[in-house]
């Protein structure tokens, strides 16, 4: 039997960054309806980007990670539906079902269901032993094999990886990235980027080895990896594998219900600027949410990132009452790795040149992309200032010279018309 109660003014189905950002900015702004958030997992939101960092470390307990305390949610009346797994969405009847066959009614909407960790799918990929990063449990598993764990074969050279990476070598653990493309962080960054990073880590003893193919993960007789057998031939020991490959967005329901999405890349599903989905008082926002960005040059784009997620958020949640306001936030995102703080504003894809602001070999500079002579992104590595002063020029496409640009003694906040 359904219960009868299962209806929410605004039901939001994911309890990650942006569904907990929607539910506190609807209170903020005065929402005074039923507010209920959906979450797979057991927990309470909390902050994923410390999963690969200082959770995995054993440096931040599980409790520092939570968004709000529980007391919080109790107090703003937003109930918490954990454990539940939305499968289907009916847009016509304003509910949604659960694995479990519950169903709960709405009046709005808000989809922030995020992604879930791409898999291998090689011979292998299910063995014990083989984790992702996504969640909580993901990482507590992790760091339970951690003690009976010698050499360590990291999937991908993205953030996942290669912040794993960092971690795991202080652990003193035997490390090898390995990475399809021909240089780590090449979906995001430039090449100069790339390489200092490869070089820091082949610096802290780890092996970094790109432009490889892994063809299987091979196994021991308990079933535990032990091998990571590439497309030449090499197979190279391993005794726990972590798969940092990207995500795919969890839209399966959504789609399902006919709400439009792009026909291959970025997936997704398509959002207006108020993250308004095609189907009736259904939003979505965050990482699975596909929208068309200034800063990508009108592309349409997703962006996997807290930023994107909080600024969504408040994007629907202005809408939702009363106050709309277009989405238009200037992307950021950050990654630690060792000592290393690497900052980043703007997008760089399609960028035409690139500008190095001081000196790598000082472990503080800052890449510079431009296009058509507008600065589109800068990476900034232990360079706060070149990053919080650099937005501007971001934000407003500025142009400036590069002689100007590559002058680490010139503050960045100089070279902005408005200055
Ligand atoms: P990612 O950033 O997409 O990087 C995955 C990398 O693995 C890509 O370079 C990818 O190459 C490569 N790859 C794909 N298939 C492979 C294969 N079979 N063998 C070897 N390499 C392969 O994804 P991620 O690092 O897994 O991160 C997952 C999500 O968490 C992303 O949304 C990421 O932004 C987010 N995250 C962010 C941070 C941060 O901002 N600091 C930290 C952790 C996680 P292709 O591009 O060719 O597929």
């Amino acid at each position: 039997m359904n219960d009868p109660s299962q209806h929410f003014d605004c039901l939001i189905v994911g309890a990650g960054h942006g569904g907990a950002q929607a539910a506190i900015q609807l209170r903020q702004l005065g929402f005074a309806g039923s507010i209920a958030i959906v979450g797979e997992e057991p927990e309470l939101p909390y902050e994923r980007p410390p999963l690969s960092k200082e959770f995995l470390a054993g440096d931040k307990g599980f409790e520092r990670l939570l968004i709000r305390l529980p007391a919080f949610w109790a107090e703003r009346e937003v109930t918490m539906l954990a454990s539940t797994r939305v499968v289907a969405v009916d847009a016509a009847a304003h509910q949604v079902t659960a694995e479990n066959g519950r169903t709960i009614g709405y009046g709005s909407l808000i989809w922030a269901g995020g992604g879930a960790p791409r898999r291998l799918t090689c011979e292998g990929h299910d063995l014990k032993g083989v984790h992702a990063v996504r969640t909580r449990a993901d990482v507590d598993q992790l760091r339970a094999e951690l003690s009976g764990t010698r050499h360590v074969a990291v999937i991908g050279g993205g953030y996942i990886g290669l912040e794993a990476a960092a971690v795991l070598t202080k652990f003193g653990k035997a490390v090898t990235i390995f990475e399809a493309q021909e240089r780590v962080l090449a979906r995001v960054a430039g090449e100069p980027l790339s390489h200092f990073f490869e070089a820091e880590h082949r610096a802290h003893g780890v092996e970094v080895l790109t432009g490889v193919t892994v063809m299987a993960l091979r196994g021991d007789t308990a079933g535990r990896v032990a091998g990571v057998v590439l497309a030449d031939g090499r197979t190279l020991a391993a005794d726990m594998a972590i798969v940092g490959i990207g995500i795919v967005p969890a839209v399966a329901a959504l789609v399902a219900a006919g709400a439009a999405a792009p026909d291959g890349p970025p997936g997704g599903v398509l959002v207006d600027d108020h993250c308004r989905t095609s189907l009736p008082d259904i939003f979505a926002i965050g990482d699975c949410a596909a929208h068309v960005s200034a800063f990508a040059a009108g592309a349409t784009i997703r962006l996997e990132s807290v930023q994107n997620a909080n600024d969504m958020a408040g994007v629907v949640a202005r809408a939702l009452t009363g106050s709309p306001r277009p989405y238009h936030a200037v992307p950021w995102f950050w990654s630690n790795q060792y000592d290393l703080r690497l900052q980043t504003v703007g997008l760089s894809t399609g960028h035409d040149a690139t500008v190095l602001r001081g000196d790598p070999a000082a472990r503080a500079f800052s890449l510079v992309y431009l296009k058509q002579g507008r600065v589109v992104a800068l990476d900034c590595v232990n360079a706060v200032k070149d990053y919080v002063q650099g937005k501007a020029l971001v934000e407003h496409g500025v142009a400036v010279p590069p002689d100007a640009l590559a002058d680490a003694a010139t503050p960045l906040k100089t070279l902005h018309p408005g200055a």
